[in-house]
Formats: structure tokens, C-alpha cells, sequence
């Protein structure tokens, strides 16, 4: 909790948790890996997120999934759809879904203006149709989960406003609904060194919370 002249005025980032769930009990303590991203991590140091958002877009809704064969509405022939269509706003922010570097900004053909990400352990990921890129985003340059890198727009093959988005391992298009998404990169030794130290008290007291809630209940 934040306070000002003694009053709560918001609830800070919580530091460590413990919860149950399916009668097994977990911890988790929050970690800053550099100056500005941080993550919840096991006592351990695994990372508790996934690699990849499941989506690159908060508000949408779905309008056209990952299918080989479907009706295209602009070509009029039946083509593989290797992504999946969300409809939203024009303009509506696009965030990129894993760390990764930038490998192309610009027009090509259908996709409009469109966004390449190349991510950790072989992943691609593809945002097109986009009315604009975020400023000053160029090739080679890095990214962090959730940046945004444009905006939904319809150029290129588009009947309306929506994001276009790839998902591919090893070049091969995967359906990102349905793939199963990799665990975030766990902590490096180092980061490890200086987790232990930030965490042992933390931990402690998570020990302490514990035993003081389990003599309540007794
Ligand atoms: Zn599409």
C-alpha cells in the first residue's frame, strides 16, 4: 500500500503471494530484472508468465480464425486463412505479444503495413493491416512484451478495421489460439544471485503470514 499523511491511497505492486489452488500452495515474489520490466517469479526464479500474450489486442473480438480453407472476402476464392482476423477501432493500439526484435516495418502486398517480430526459440509473429507504426519504430529494433508497436487500420487486403496476426514456429504457421505458448526465459545466474537476496525476507515472512493464518483457523 501507497500512503500519503498516513492515508492508504492506492494499493502498490504486490511484493509476494502465497496462494492454493487445487489444495497445492504457491509462492511468488516480484522482481525487477532491470530499471523497468520486472516479473513474478517462483522461489526458485521461474518466471510465472508465458512467453507470449495470447493476444495483441486488449478489446476486440475475433472476426476471422486460423483455418486452410475459407472464403476470402476481398480475393473471392478460397484460400488458407494462416492467422487470425481481430475486429476493432481504427486506431486501436497493437501491442506485440513476446520479446523479440523488430525484423520488418513497412508495406507488403496484402498485409498492408505490417510489423514482423522475431522472438526467442524460433517464434515469429506478423501484425498487419495497420493504419500506422508506432514512432520511430524501425528493423533491429528491441521490444518488450506488450509495447506497442502500431495501430489497427485496414491497409492493404481489407474489407474493415482489423488486426491481422501470425503466429509461427520455425517458419510454420501455428493457430495462436491454440498453440501451446512457451514459459517467459527464467532468470540467468546472476539475476538468480540477486533474486535470492531480494527475496529471502520476502519469503519469510509469506512463512510468517502463514503460520499466523493457520493459527487463526486452529
Ligand atoms: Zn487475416
Amino acid at each position: 500500500m501507497d500512503y500519503n499523511n498516513g492515508e492508504p491511497v492506492r494499493a502498490g505492486r504486490i511484493r509476494a503471494a502465497e496462494f492454493v489452488n487445487q489444495g497445492k500452495s504457491y509462492r511468488v515474489v516480484y522482481f525487477k530484472t532491470d530499471s523497468s520490466h520486472g516479473d513474478y517469479y517462483t522461489p526458485d526464479g521461474k518466471s510465472i508468465r508465458k512467453a507470449f500474450l495470447r493476444s495483441p489486442l486488449e478489446f476486440s473480438r475475433i472476426s476471422s480464425g486460423f483455418s486452410l480453407s475459407r472464403f476470402h472476402p476481398v480475393l473471392n476464392t478460397w484460400r488458407a486463412h494462416k492467422g487470425v482476423d481481430y475486429a476493432a477501432a481504427l486506431g486501436t493500439k497493437v501491442k506485440v505479444t513476446a520479446d523479440g526484435t523488430v525484423s520488418f516495418v513497412g508495406k507488403q502486398g496484402g498485409y498492408g503495413n505490417v510489423v514482423i517480430v522475431e522472438h526467442q526459440s524460433r517464434h515469429t509473429t506478423v501484425y498487419g493491416h495497420l493504419s500506422r507504426f508506432a514512432s520511430g519504430l524501425r528493423r533491429g529494433q528491441r521490444v518488450g512484451q506488450g509495447d506497442i508497436i502500431g495501430f489497427v487500420g485496414m491497409t492493404g487486403l481489407a474489407t474493415g478495421p482489423h488486426l491481422h496476426y501470425e503466429f509461427m514456429v520455425n517458419a510454420q504457421h501455428r493457430d495462436p489460439l491454440r498453440a501451446a505458448l512457451p514459459d517467459a526465459a527464467p532468470l540467468d545466474n546472476t539475476q538468480k544471485l540477486a533474486f535470492q537476496e531480494a527475496t529471502r525476507s520476502l519469503t519469510a515472512r509469506l512463512g510468517v503470514l502463514r503460520d499466523t493464518n493457520l493459527a487463526k483457523l486452529d
